[in-house]
């Protein structure tokens, strides 16, 4: 089986900060032979307090921008995701957003540590003067959090806090042991996410000993290349692909009208 990944995390230009047309990202799959991708803009927020995300009355503008791509690239099956940031006080929200389309997968995202967007870059200045322990500490208890509502399908880019390279010394693995377990509980996919090799860290989301232990742990997986322009489509598949089998994954996701469904690649 070598069926190639289908890529579940891209965006559009309403979150302003990515370009290209959906139906550009579905050609450049088409191109690359992707059985199947899916859109997950950034939804929108019941209060806009950042500038990287999709209004909420642009969120109909949103839905038929991906029926469009499906018109007219009909050989794809193109699939309806939202990128969902998860806050404590925002469940009535999540669940609103549930409601609103019809869905083929949530991603829940911790993008926010109260009011701190901490993959930010022009927000990177807080990491200074406190403790890195302290920082992931507070992330990964909003990870476990996340994946407990139940209201995701999938959790994004799982140890993003990497982002610009802040990390503990020492074995990391005490911070993913209750994350893992967190995601195996709500019975929640998670996703090998290529595009942290383009940032500070330069090496994907997870990290290897993360996807190891999510491996024995039978968590589902499904690779993403968290594109924000066409061109990112797809990108690194190949040793993402790799990274997964050598840590011991044989099966990646697909997601139909939030249903999964596993198959071998
Ligand atoms: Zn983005
Ligand atoms: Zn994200």
């Amino acid at each position: 089986m070598n069926a190639l990944p289908a890529d579940y995390h891209m965006h559009t230009p309403l979150c302003k900060h990515a370009e290209g047309a959906p139906v550009a990202y579905a050609r450049q799959a088409l191109e690359l032979g992707l059985p199947e991708i899916g859109f997950s803009d950034h939804s929108p927020l019941p209060r806009y307090h950042d500038d990287w995300r999709m209004l909420n009355e642009e969120f109909p503008r949103y839905v038929s921008w991906v029926e469009e791509a499906r018109q007219q690239v009909p050989e794809l099956p193109i699939r309806l995701g939202l990128e969902v940031d998860y806050f404590v006080n925002g469940l009535d929200w999540i669940a609103e957003l549930g409601g609103r389309a019809p869905w083929d997968y949530l991603i829940g995202s911790v993008h926010y540590l109260g009011d701190w967007a901490m993959d930010d870059p022009s927000q990177v200045h807080r990491f200074r003067g406190r403790p890195v322990e302290e920082i992931w500490e507070r992330y990964w208890l909003l990870f476990g959090q996340a994946a407990r509502t139940g209201l995701f399908d999938i959790m994004a880019h799982p140890d993003l806090v990497k982002k610009f390279g802040h990390r503990p010394v020492g074995d990391l693995r005490r911070y993913y042991e209750p994350a893992i377990q967190a995601v195996v509980d709500a019975g929640v996919a998670i996703e090998i996410n290529t595009a942290g090799l383009f940032k500070e860290v330069a090496e994907m989301y997870p990290a290897r000993e993360f996807l190891e232990m999510a491996s024995l742990a039978q968590v589902p997986l499904v690779i993403s290349s968290d594109a924000h322009a066409p061109e990112h489509v797809g990108r690194e598949f190949a040793a993402a692909a790799d990274l997964a089998r050598d840590c011991g994954f044989s099966r990646l996701c697909r997601f139909h009208e939030r249903k999964r469904r596993q198959v071998p690649f």
